[in-house]
């Protein structure tokens, strides 16, 4: 017999499982040997050895190991054999950015990875998809994706899309009891949900009956989803840009090379000269340093609990300009305790302490007994019944498992001294329609030890209101008159305006037995009983972060579903409504075309009582109005506006996966303050690559120019091409890197956004790029000519002072890329990363001057104490006659 024709006790004993409590530690442990991990196997990956070989395919380095291999075979075994070897460590270098630069991808993807919730030992627990095991009882909701193929053996209104395996998008009604034929296929398996398919409406529970290549999913493995390639758009304008450089550099080593033959060197020299020269100046590990610093700066991210799921996501959190974020548990703490009650005229109050389940009610500031008093009675009864919360205790701590809102109605009747566990005797739940954030409602049909039926529905007080034809007054049903409707807006009102989120309570009986199947027959003709509100707590951070923004010329606006009073109240508290911004409801913006709000929305600071479906209006809107919006979400509906925000952002606790499958960003902690860190880590690591293009492209133009000015002057070559190479390793890679490093600059969020159509050159890069790049060049030939004067006949010694010149300058000019203003505007040794590459450079650089093993191979002879003097005077000339010009500035 097959799962789905099996009832639920024959599953349960196939499984060799137990529903009520699921898998123990133990057979977990068991069945991890015989089952292995719920994963499916993923394509090959470039092995090791390709990616090493991979770094020696451009162009010019083999053109250089071939040249190398010639002047080998031509007897010139140690310059060929040095030259190898530094092209092979360079290799190396390449090889492990690479590497590193994957493994963060890696790590990333891990995760992000998928969450499932587990019942095991008897209790429900999220653990990563890939522990899911056989036999494991698992729940899932609206906007969740299945984990494994599991048998159903709860479901509420559940409803699944499974075009991933079936091809058919509209989703499928889903239910548990046995089915009769043996064969069916996937679409027909009513009572079955399988690995990969999405909820989309609805809860449900299952059994695990197959994981990882086993489930329906593994077996049709071409569908596997492949990596997605996560090229930033600097990235690509790198490759455009690497394209370019790779030209304008062979151009001028043409050149160089040309002038220098014409100038009487032998072709062969100017041939390796020249070769070396392009090889070192085309900068073709840029790429590799970039997706290292962006993968570094993810990690920070990480550090910071703001998870990148899509690369180019780094760079656009530079450019926002709006967060548009939702305010419950982002903005807000997401613990929610019920303080005040109202029903029939009547306010109470509660008291007590977090989530204990402990309080006293109060009537006008008496001490009262909850249970004397009908109506309050059925608003904690209700609350409590149509409810998932469960309240736990852990180190002597009370905590809330399920929605806050739930958490908070659950304790309120707790404190009434009311149990969950004594309701099964007196209460049984017939069906449920579960909460969704359009609707703002949730309702159940409910049987009591009498066998009277009727319909209990919770949900936004001006919801419920609407749908409501009576009123509970001290105990007596009355018509819902307007008078009495103002009534109850009065009392709506005036909680929200304490910044209270409101739930208010209604019901109906119905016949026994009838049939209710959709939610808008439950939700009409009911009875409003009362009102129940709760705070909810501004998070500390979030005002500073607020204020930070708005500095930072972000504009932070509040999407809320909640009450327009509440949100106003709540806005006012975080600093997020100023004297001129406005609160617009979800009724006006559904009125509006994206025409119509686009000429208010930058006006607006609150979005209240809106849908999520409101949300892709606003981005839209906002778009048109030239903002790049970051977008918060969390729910199944909300994907839509998730994905076409310029930055979006979902919430990692309380997210579903279609959510967070459509986000660039997740937010470990759901906390807006996190949005802010991110994004002032977008900014620095913008500014960081810049840093260290500019640092690297100046450097090349130097080793460049310093060539062909000294073949243009008839000069000997100042370099020799393993000098050429070894300033490339030396200099480029760690201080390169370490750049990368580089904390951002004191007033990172003091800047304006910075435009995404940006060049990589704009803001006076280039400029700088070329003057540096200029000076470095021409000092070096300074130093050269002045130690060429002084000793002609050792051309070796102008050689080695003219390295030195070149490197030093570097090693100095390093520094000035910490900061776009000067040298001199921030503490140029604050990045000790950077001190250390620049000291190892150093050493290395003596080492090939002064061991004298190495003397031959590098051309270089030792140099003295006033050598370094003027290597030391010529080298700080690019970078501090620049510079001064911005003290002299600074002065006036
Ligand atoms: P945000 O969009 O900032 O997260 P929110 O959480 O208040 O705001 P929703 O979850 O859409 O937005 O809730 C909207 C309204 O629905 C709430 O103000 C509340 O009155 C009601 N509500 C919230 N949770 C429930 C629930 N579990 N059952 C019934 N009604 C609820």
């Amino acid at each position: 017999m097959k799962f789905h024709n099996m009832n639920e006790d024959e599953v349960e004993k196939a499984l060799n499982t137990d529903f009520s409590k699921g898998l123990t530690e133990e057979e977990v442990k068991k069945r991890r040997k015989q089952f292995g991990y719920n994963e499916l196997e993923e394509g090959e990956k470039q092995s090791a050895l390709l990616l090493f070989f991979s770094q020696f395919k451009d162009f010019m380095v083999l053109v250089l190991l071939a040249a190398t291999l010639i002047s080998g075979l031509l007897g010139e075994y140690i310059d060929s054999i040095a030259i190898i070897a530094i092209v092979i460590i360079n290799g190396f270098l390449g090889f492990f950015q690479e590497r590193k630069a994957e493994k963060s991808l890696d790590a990333l993807k891990e995760l992000s990875a998928p969450q499932v919730q587990v019942l095991r030992d008897g209790h429900w627990d999220k653990i990563p998809s890939k522990e899911v095991l056989v036999g494991d009882v698992i729940k899932f909701s609206s906007g969740d994706r299945i984990g494994a193929d599991v048998r159903l053996i709860e479901s509420h209104s559940l409803e699944i899309e499974e075009s991933a395996l079936t091809g058919e998008s509209m989703p499928v009604q889903k239910a548990t009891d046995a089915l009769q034929a043996a064969d069916l296929g996937i679409g027909d398996l009513e009572n079955m949900a399988f690995m990969g398919t999405m909820v989309t409406r609805g809860s449900g529970v299952g059994v695990v009956v197959a994981i990882g290549m086993k489930t329906a999913m593994g077996q049709i493995a071409d569908l596997l989803q492949k990596a997605e390639t996560m090229e930033t758009p600097l990235q690509r304008r790198l490759e455009q840009l690497g394209k370019i450089l790779i030209v304008v550099a062979l151009l001028l080593t043409v050149l160089v090379v040309g002038v220098g033959v014409l100038q009487g060197h032998d072709l062969y020299t100017m041939f390796l000269a020249g070769v070396s020269l392009a090889v070192a100046a085309i900068p073709e590990g840029l790429p590799a340093i970039v997706t290292v610093a962006l993968s570094l700066g993810v990690q920070r991210m990480i550090r910071k609990n703001a998870i990148v799921r899509k690369l180019p996501a780094v760079e656009t959190l530079g450019c926002a300009s709006v967060i548009c974020s939702d305010k419950t548990g982002t903005m807000t703490q997401n613990k929610m305790t019920v303080t005040h009650l109202w029903s029939g005229g009547k306010t109470w109050t509660v008291d007590g302490v977090g989530y204990e389940p402990h309080g006293n009610f109060y009537l006008r500031n008496d001490l009262i007994d909850p249970k004397k008093d009908k109506a309050l009675q059925q608003l904690l009864m209700f609350g409590m019944l149509c409810n998932h919360a469960e309240v736990f205790q852990k180190n002597n701590d009370f905590l809330v498992d399920g929605d806050p809102t739930e958490g908070a109605l659950l304790i309120a009747a707790m404190k009434a001294g009311y149990s969950r566990a004594a309701l099964p005797g007196q209460f049984e739940i017939v069906k449920e329609f579960p909460f969704d954030s359009s609707r703002k409602m949730m309702s159940i049909i409910v049987k009591d030890h009498h066998g009277r039926t009727f319909v209990v529905t919770k949900g936004a007080p001006d919801v419920l209101l609407g749908v409501s034809e009576a009123l509970l007054w001290e105990e007596r049903q009355q018509y819902l008159t307007k008078e009495l409707q103002g009534t109850i807006q009065t009392a709506i009102h005036d909680l929200a305006s304490q910044a209270l989120r409101t739930i208010a309570i209604a019901y109906k009986p119905v016949q026994a037995n009838t049939m209710i199947l959709h939610e808008a027959e439950a939700e009409k003709g009911l009875t409003f009983i009362g009102l129940q509100g709760m705070i909810d707590p501004p998070r500390p951070e979030v005002k500073t972060a607020v204020k930070e923004c708005k500095q930072a010329g972000i504009k932070t606006v509040m999407i809320t579903g909640d009450h327009v009073i509440t949100a106003k109240a709540i806005a006012g508290q975080l600093g997020i409504l100023s004297k001129n911004s406005k609160v617009l409801g979800g009724k006006a913006v559904s009125e509006m075309s994206v025409g119509q709000l686009e000429e208010v929305v930058d006006d607006v600071s609150v979005f209240a009582r809106v849908s999520p479906e409101h949300k892709l209006k606003i981005v839209k809107a906002l778009q048109n109005r030239g903002h790049i919006v970051a977008m918060t979400g969390d729910g199944v509906n909300d994907a839509p506006a998730i994905k076409a925000a310029d930055i979006g952002i979902a919430m990692g606790i309380t997210g579903t996966d279609v959510a967070k499958e459509a986000s660039a960003l997740v937010l470990l902690d759901d906390n807006f303050a996190t949005i802010k860190a991110a994004i002032k880590e977008g900014r620095n690591i913008y500014e960081n690559i810049r840093k260290f293009i500019r640092y690297l492209l100046a450097s090349n133009v130097g080793e460049i120019l310093v060539m062909l000015f000294a073949m243009l002057l008839a000069l000997p070559l100042p370099l020799v091409p393993i000098q050429i190479l070894w300033v490339n390793l030396v200099t480029d890679g760690l201080p390169a890197m370490a750049l990368g490093l580089d904390q951002p600059e004191d007033d990172v969020m003091k800047r304006h956004p910075r435009s995404p159509k940006e060049g990589v050159f704009s803001r006076g890069l280039g400029w700088k790029v070329i003057s540096r790049g200029f000076l470095i060049g021409a000092a070096t030939l300074a130093a050269f000519m002045i130690a060429y004067g002084q000793q002609p006949d050792d051309l070796a010694y102008a050689q080695t002072v003219a390295f030195a010149t070149l490197v030093m300058a570097q090693l100095i000019h390093v520094f000035d890329c910490r900061s776009e203003k000067s040298v001199f505007a921030r503490n140029p040794f604050g990045n000790k990363y950077l001190v250390w590459a620049v000291i190892s450079s150093l050493i290395l650089m003596f080492i090939v001057i002064y061991y004298p093993p190495l003397q031959p191979i590098f051309h270089t002879v030792p140099i003295i104490a006033i050598d370094w003097i003027l290597i030391a005077g010529l080298s700080a000339i690019p970078t501090f006659l620049l510079a001064g010009t911005f003290l002299v500035s600074k002065t006036r």
